[in-house]
């Protein structure tokens, strides 16, 4: 049931792992020559007056550039996620992350949790240390949407914009509103602290295994990612299936070109990986739209999601068996 907390006694708990909005610069007019997860947690909440009502919990997880994200910081993330949402008191969760993989972290925290409550992921395009910092507001608004009555679900709040996290995709290097919801578009925007809910919550997820979010080490199948491209060849899956130095190839994602359509020589090796029981799904490497499916196809098919999310669906699936 949502909003089984008291009215009066809710907390917003707060996870920071890092990224651009906890980064340092050198100097203030410096927007990217910084370095990422310098900033602890609770101090970008320092100047950030939480709604009326709301108590702010600040904790740690990790503390990195998003680029270099890893499972195991997911597999805590997912733990504590866990734990907070079980607390009646507690409203919701905000998580600060880099904006790089931020898509992947809040696909794999949807696929992985039952939120029934709003776990919110928001980020930063500018340092800490920035003239004009764009992390403050997005905290702000991130914590104002977890605080939101009937806000469910894994979401994404950048610039002023609610993502689903099924949707939502990186699609700017630089500007300051850096995501998009293809197709979908976004779920609302917040407004003076205010959300305007244009779609509804995103479903509470959690259909996924949920081997990932508990106590132990999880060891994870091995899925790489193999873009399909003009004068592609089938040498990065033939190198891929016999390197004998990695942990053994479970899964392939080829990122397809327009509607899940692969170059045949890279197709060929893809047919035969599968043979030799690889999992092998098509995930379309165009911005928006999905694959729709055509009879006769051999390799499977990813329908809306890119590559990367396939990739992490393909390896809870793995996880799963
Ligand atoms: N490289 C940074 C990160 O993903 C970029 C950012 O946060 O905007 O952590």
């Amino acid at each position: 049931m949502v909003n089984s907390f008291s009215a009066e006694v809710q907390r917003v708990v707060v996870l920071g792992t890092g990224g651009t909005i906890a980064g340092k610069a050198a100097s203030s007019g410096d927007n990217i020559g910084y370095t990422a997860g310098q900033v602890g947690v609770a101090d970008l909440l320092g100047g950030i007056d939480a709604p009326t009502g709301v108590t702010l919990v600040a904790e740690q997880v990790a503390q990195v550039d998003s680029k270099d994200m890893s499972f195991e910081i997911w597999r805590q993330l997912a733990q504590r996620c866990a734990h907070w949402l079980a607390q009646p008191d507690v409203a919701g969760v905000v998580i600060t992350h880099g904006t790089d993989t931020l898509e992947e972290t809040a696909f794999f925290l949807h696929s992985v949790l039952a939120a029934a409550k709003p776990v919110v992921l928001t980020c930063a395009m500018r340092p800490a240390t920035a003239l004009a910092p764009d992390g403050p507001q997005n905290v702000r608004d991130a914590i104002s949407v977890a605080a939101t009555k009937g806000a469910q679900g894994v979401t994404v709040v950048c610039a002023g914009t609610v993502h689903s996290a099924v949707d939502i995709q990186k699609t700017h290097t630089y500007r300051l509103d850096a995501f998009g919801s293809g197709d979908a578009g976004p779920l609302g925007y917040v407004e003076e602290g205010d959300v305007r809910l244009v779609r509804s919550w995103p479903e509470g997820g959690g259909s996924q295994a949920s081997k990932p979010v508990g106590a132990g080490a999880v060891t994870w199948p091995r899925v790489e990612i193999v873009m399909s491209h003009a004068g592609a060849s089938g040498a990065v899956i033939d190198a891929l299936m016999s390197a004998a130095v990695l942990d053994p190839l479970r899964g392939l994602v080829l990122a397809t070109t327009g509607n899940g359509t692969v170059h045949h020589a890279l197709e060929e090796a893809a047919l035969k990986a599968q043979a030799a029981g690889i999992s092998v799904v098509r995930a379309t490497r165009c911005m928006s739209g999905r694959i729709l499916p055509k009879a006769g196809e051999q390799l499977r098919d990813a329908g809306a999601l890119t590559p990367v999310k396939a990739r992490i669906a393909l390896m809870l699936e793995l996880l799963g068996e």
